[in-house]
């Protein structure tokens, strides 16, 4: 490989907003068969509303959604963030947890009024003895339509559920067929689950679906692939991501996205969309090709 032609060529990636970290990354981007790419932020815009309110027999819908807004108001997550604002707009005055704790991967617990919460999966639930019985098939419908419903216990007891609701990006579908006409195998990676998962990636185009992925275990996933003979791009925007893009044959940070994911990455691609992914693949194969 000729430094001439490496810079040449990372110059015009430079020009489409594909910023690479060194001249090896567009040599080696080549050579990618998978890409891997992230659900909430990479795929979807990562801005999720509100769509859903069900609350159990026995509760106030104000109280309770005041309840919740309170124990997310301190959670960096884009869920939390959702809810907050979702239930702001109704006019509810939010006040201070007591206590909080976020449970990456599963959702948040906290205090409030000294009242005990609990937001977040099925498996939170079932990690407190929480009885969810009657709130899993309105969760699974909700789900089925892509939305990401989450549960509340209050004190110990279902008391409800939330649902919110995130779009994919306008280019996304068209990118996903992009890139499988380039011959590459497309996949989505999420901590979300299967339901939800499935019916975003159904939008999307992308059948393979790796969902349910605690954020340590992202890169895990990674390493898997590649023990399976595959070169792997992984495409993300989250700190959570941020293992499995620097394990990754190639990483590559949605400009968009968290600063750690960036400095993870071996590309950034400022302009946030999955295109730019089939854009640096083709040049980098262009540009293989003239050094050859
Ligand atoms: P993603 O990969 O989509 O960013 P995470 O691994 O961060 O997902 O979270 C997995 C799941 O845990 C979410 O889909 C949600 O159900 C639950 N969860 C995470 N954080 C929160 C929160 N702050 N409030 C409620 N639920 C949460
Ligand atoms: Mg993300």
């Amino acid at each position: 490989a000729t430094p001439t032609s490496i810079m040449a060529g990372s110059g015009r990636a430079a020009e489409f907003g594909i910023l690479f970290k060194g001249g090896e990354h567009l040599e080696a981007t080549h050579k990618i068969d998978t890409i891997l790419l992230d659900k909430t932020g990479t795929v979807t815009n990562g801005t999720p509303e509100l769509t859903d309110v069900r609350i159990a027999q026995g509760y106030e819908e104000n109280e309770l959604l005041q309840l919740v807004a309170s124990a997310e108001r301190l959670s960096e997550h884009p869920l939390a963030q959702a809810l907050v604002a979702g239930i702001k707009n109704k006019g509810i005055e939010i006040q201070d947890p007591l206590s909080f704790e976020a449970i990456p991967g599963y959702g948040v617990k906290a205090t409030v009024q000294e009242r005990k919460l609990l937001v977040g999966t099925r498996k939170l639930m079932n990690q407190h003895k929480v009885n969810i019985d009657t709130a899993l098939e309105e969760m699974t419908n909700l789900e089925r339509e892509g939305k990401t419903a989450m549960l509340v216990a209050l004190d110990g007891k279902y008391a409800g559920m939330l649902a919110v609701a995130d779009t994919i990006k306008a280019t996304s579908k068209e990118a996903v067929s992009r890139l499988k006409e380039m011959g590459l195998e497309v996949m989505m990676i999420t901590g979300d689950n299967r339901q939800t998962a499935q019916a975003i990636g159904m939008q999307a185009g992308i059948e393979h679906v790796i969902a349910e992925v605690l954020p340590e275990g992202k890169a895990e996933e990674v390493k898997k692939l590649q023990q399976q003979g595959k070169k792997v791009a992984m495409v993300g925007d989250g700190i959570n991501d941020a293992p499995a893009l620097a394990l990754a044959d190639i990483g590559m940070a949605i400009g968009t996205g968290t600063d750690v994911a960036m400095e993870a990455a071996d590309i950034t691609l400022m302009r946030g969309d999955l295109m730019s992914i089939a854009d640096a693949i083709e040049m980098s194969r262009k540009t293989i090709s003239n050094i050859k």
